[in-house]
């Protein structure tokens, strides 16, 4: 029996080197708060992604609802419902009310084409989603922030080490969120940051994350406690070595998707972006039951039958989630709601064997009528 396939698995060093790296804590005993190697990692991390300032996490979640936090909004800010639920929870849980607007077709980003007519006199920000690492059209997003004078805070879970016309993806808005969850294409454990080239931002964001606290004495901010430790740091250090290959291994794997479906009618295949360097985080196939003769769901059975795990990412889009009772008209954004009722997320990692990868296409094909 051939060992299950789960949609992703995370990479990881050789214990060998994750000891070397940790192996100094134990003369430390410095096990959190901001030690060398959340400083040290603060520092590569800025240096990878090509980025003035990088605040460590616990997680991208809380990375994105101190960042949300940190500058004092108050009512509406435009998104989309086409994400993970951290993105909409951020804002409502900042008290924040979330206006959904809908995304485009081809990359299932944010339309920018959409986002004025959602303008109103509470709304105080924008935050767009890199949805798969698909870039949103930043440009368009700088021009209406400016017009309206809202700030712009992207969601670039999926976007580690990309970047857009040779500049990193995370200095574009006010602020970038990037996750480090062991599920994402750079893991430390769990993880994430904060990427942004404001000081007094900054400042704040380093004492939310640390229950508000400034020095020893002065309390700022309702803060949390969402400090990164420094075994996920020492994680985070050994990875951020491997990066390089890390994104290599998923391309092949990537390309072998994209070869096997293109051109085939009913299936809609993520397309590159001029000037993006993508970093192959997701596969995700877009099957259109009517031209292909199977659904989505079907084919989502057939891989289960083989022990091979797909996932709807993203279904049900976060607008229609039990939690917020109706309160959002699912209909306002109708492409989201459409592609989250077809799309299939295929297993992708670096060492997924390329015959599984071949396995998994043989299926879906056999699918095809
Ligand atoms: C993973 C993810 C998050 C949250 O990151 P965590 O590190 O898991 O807290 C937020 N937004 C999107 C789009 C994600 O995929």
């Amino acid at each position: 029996m051939a060992e299950s396939i789960l949609v992703t698995r995370p990479s990881i060093p050789s214990l060998d080197e994750y000891i070397d790296e940790i192996r100094d804590l134990w003369e430390t005993r410095w096990l959190t708060n901001m030690g060398a190697k959340h400083q040290a990692l603060e520092s590569q991390l800025a240096d990878y992604l090509g980025t003035e300032n990088v605040v460590l996490f616990v997680n991208g979640h809380m990375a994105l609802e101190l960042a949300l936090q940190a500058m004092n909004l108050n009512g509406e800010v435009i998104t989309t419902p086409y994400t993970f639920a951290s993105t909409t929870h951020a804002i409502v849980r900042n008290g924040l009310t979330p206006v959904f607007c809908d995304i485009d077709p081809m990359t299932f980003t944010i339309d920018p084409a959409k986002i004025e007519r959602l303008i109103t006199d509470r709304t105080c920000a924008i935050l767009p989603v890199h949805v798969y690492g698909n870039i949103c059209d930043v440009e368009e997003i700088a021009r209406i922030a400016r017009k309206y004078d809202l700030k712009v805070i992207y969601d670039a879970a999926h976007a580690f080490g990309e970047t857009y016309n040779g500049k990193g993806i995370g200095c574009f808005g006010d602020a970038s969120m990037f996750s480090f969850h062991s599920t994402k294409v750079y893991n430390t454990i769990e993880g994430g940051c904060v990427c942004h080239n404001n000081a007094a931002l900054g400042e704040a964001l380093q004492d939310l994350k640390n229950f508000g606290i400034h020095g020893y004495e002065e309390v700022y901010g309702v803060g949390a406690n969402a400090k990164m430790n420094e075994f996920c740091a020492a994680m985070g250090l050994c990875n951020l070595r491997h990066i390089d290959e890390e994104i290599h291994q998923r391309g092949l794997r990537f390309e072998r998707y994209y070869e096997r479906f293109e051109g085939i009618e009913g299936l809609q295949l993520k397309q590159p972006q001029p000037g993006v360097k993508y970093n192959y985080s997701y596969f995700p196939l877009v099957i259109e039951e009517s031209l292909y003769g199977s659904s989505r769901n079907e084919i989502q059975d057939v891989l289960a039958l083989h022990d091979i795990n797909a996932r709807k990412y993203f279904y049900p889009i976060t607008s229609a989630f039990d939690c917020f009772h109706r309160r959002f008209d699912v209909l306002k954004t109708p492409v989201a709601l459409h592609v989250s009722k077809r799309v299939l997320t295929l297993p992708l990692y670096a060492d997924l064997p390329m015959d599984r990868v071949d396995q998994i296409c043989d299926l879906i094909l056999s699918c095809r009528k």
